[in-house]
Order: C-alpha cells, then structure tokens, then sequence
C-alpha cells in the first residue's frame, strides 16, 4: 500500500530531479562541434579586453573549428554566455574582484554564465602594454584548463592545444588566480629586442611576461633627462669636468649643479605626469665622475678607470674598495631628486637604481624614499 507520504516525496522527487540534473550538469561551450555559448564584451571594450576576446574566439575555433557568436552589453543573447572583462552582467552578478592586485583574475560560472575577468588597469600617454591585463589573464587561464592550451613561443608554430569537439565548464566553477609577481620582463623572445612586441604576445603573458604596474624599468635616466645633444651646446656646465675640460661625451654630468637637479625632477614628474606608476632613476653606463671643486667635496671617491686600477678585479673593486667609498655626490643627489619628486606624487613610486658604482649603499644617506614603519 502506498502511503499520502510517499506520493508527497514521489512528487517532490519529479520536481526537483530535473532540477538536480542541470545543476550537475557542465556549462557547455561547445557541444557536438557547436556553438552552446555566445561571448559577452562590454560596450565600450578597452584595447585588451578587445585582444582577450579575440584570444578567446581563435582558439576555441582552432580547437573546435567553431566560431563563437560575438554580442555586446546591449544585446545580451540568450542561453549560455560567456562574458569577457567588466561587462554590466559582471555588476548585477555581483562578481566580486576585491583585493585584486596585479594581474589576478577570476573565472567563475553563475547560472548560464561564464565569467573570465581580472583587474584591468593598462595604458599611459605613450604605452598602451604596460599595467594590470588581468582579463587577458583569465582567458589564458581558461583555455589552458579548457582546451589544453600551451604557449611557448609568439607564432604559429609556438602553441599547443587539444582538438574538442565538446567543450564545457562546471557549473560550480570558481578560480581565483593570483599572479606571483607584479613586474617580469627582459626575456628577449616576449620583448621588443626581437619582435618589437614588449609583452604583448598570448605567448609572454601565459609564461608570466608582467607588467601588471605601470612601470619604466632601465635606470640610465641621465640620458633622458639631461642629454647631452639637447643641453651640451648652451649649457656645458652641465656636464662632468674630467681632465679640465667639459665634452658632454658619456653623457657624464657634474652631480652637484642645482640645475641639473632641477632638470632630473622634472623628467621624474614628466614620466609620472604620462600616467606612470613607478620611474627609475640612475646615473649614465660607464659612470665618469665630475672633477669640478663642488662634487670632489662631498665624497672620496676617485676612480675613473675600475679595471685597469684593479687590474681587472671587479669583484675585488666591488666588494673591497667600493663598499668604503661610494659615490655619495651620486647618492645625495637622487637622495634630493627622490625627496622632491615623492613630495609632489606621494602615491607614486621612484625605483632607485643600484648599479656598479651605486651598487653599495651610501654611508650618508640614511634611508630613501618613505621611511618604513615612520
Ligand atoms: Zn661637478
């Protein structure tokens, strides 16, 4: 005999079993060689969202040999969507992305909805490659989970991939992707010394190619903002006296001129003023310091030629002699142009650099930049 009861849990089974099975069940992407989703961009679609998407559609079509439909946020398809970047659909889902840094992205499916989205904070005036791509970030994710996809080098012959002919996520996917490093570049294959591409390949952003801060890395920054062809002419006491003359050539400055000071904060501020984040600064290659009375006050430094007075023992000279008489005239120097420049961009960020003859620390200057902890 059948009871009221076990009508009431036949009926509630009925209810809710189609709903268990398409909980269980995978979002689809592509099914039997089809399109089951439809790819999401905002609006108005930044240049790395636009190359992410772009990303998304050509291998998901060189892994199925189907193109998926392409919609903007104002005409939002039915059925399975995946939604690239910082759609409208990201807000009403409440997708959250707080704490993110660097380049860290999250890939998490709502309903019919995947989301591949990260923190997006790219571009200056004059470079659109460096900052946060962290929607780039989540499509290379997904596709190296979902089709096997591994890049190692820029080009067609550099990538790998599974052949699909169903793709599919599960629905109660939720990565959260944290990028270990903000800034790793100089890899000669991901940047422009080979292909004039600085980091902008699938390739160098799958092998952690990042310039997730907006960053001008190099440190020579004399060059740039006291350059010998712009200055020399008008203004030789620029530049280092050796051997009673002013030349310009080397680049080498007189360290302890206030114009010259001057001139390095406002390439400091010119950089930070083209919407980067982070500036180096650093003395000329192959330092030569200024003879005049003014910089051979402030330290006892003395060497010109390191490899012929140390009969070509760098590590000797590094390590021995320098140690004991660093170029202080060098380090009160960006001492000052640091003080100044951080004063006016206190968010902002100076990447001293320490190299060769700066490699040591300054028996005067106590601390650079912020002083931790006060
Ligand atoms: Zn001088």
């Amino acid at each position: 005999m059948i009871r009221f009861s076990n009508y009431v849990c036949l009926f509630l089974a009925l209810i809710y079993c189609p709903c268990v099975l398409s909980k269980d069940r995978p979002l689809d992407i592509i099914q039997e060689e089809r399109a089951a989703a439809s790819v999401l961009i905002p609006l108005k679609t930044d240049k790395w969202t636009k190359q992410a998407t772009a990303w998304l559609i050509e291998y998901i079509k060189k892994s199925s040999g189907v193109e998926l439909p392409l919609f903007k946020d104002d005409d939002i398809p039915s059925g399975n969507v995946i939604s690239v970047g910082h759609t409208n659909l990201v807000s009403r889902e409440k997708i959250s992305l707080d704490e993110f840094r660097w380049d860290d992205c999250r890939l998490v499916v709502r309903g019919n909805i995947l989301f591949l989205v990260g923190r997006d904070d790219h571009g200056t005036k004059t470079h659109d490659w460096v900052g946060a791509r962290g929607t780039c970030q989540a499509v290379v994710k997904f596709l190296e989970q979902s089709i096997n996809a591994r890049w190692f080098l820029p080009g067609p012959h550099g990538d790998f991939f599974d052949k699909k002919i169903n793709i599919q996520v599960a629905n109660d996917l939720d990565i959260i992707s944290k990028t270990a490093f903000a800034y790793s570049d100089g890899r000669s294959v991901y940047d422009e010394n080979t292909l004039d591409e600085p980091g902008k390949s699938l390739s160098a952003l799958a092998n952690n190619y990042r310039k997730s801060v907006k960053a001008a890395p190099g440190g020579h920054s004399y060059y740039h903002a006291v350059n010998t062809k712009k200055y020399f002419n008008d203004h030789p006491e620029y530049f280092a006296l050796i051997d009673g003359k002013r030349t310009g050539e080397g680049n080498h400055l007189c360290s302890s001129l206030s114009n010259v000071k001057e001139l390095l904060i406002d390439y400091m501020q010119m950089r930070f003023d083209q919407g980067l984040d982070w500036v180096s600064l650093g003395q000329e290659d192959g330092y030569l310091r200024c003879q005049c009375d003014e910089c051979e006050s402030k330290d006892n430094y003395r060497f010109r030629d390191w490899h012929r007075e140390h009969r070509g023992r760098w590590e000797f000279y590094q390590n021995t002699v320098l140690p004991k008489t660093p170029p202080e005239r060098l380090l009160l120097l960006h001492k000052q142009v640091i003080d100044s420049t951080l004063k006016v961009n206190p968010d902002q960020t100076v990447m001293l650099m320490c190299y060769a003859p700066t490699a040591w620390p300054s028996h005067e200057v106590k601390h650079f930049g912020r002083k931790r902890g006060g």
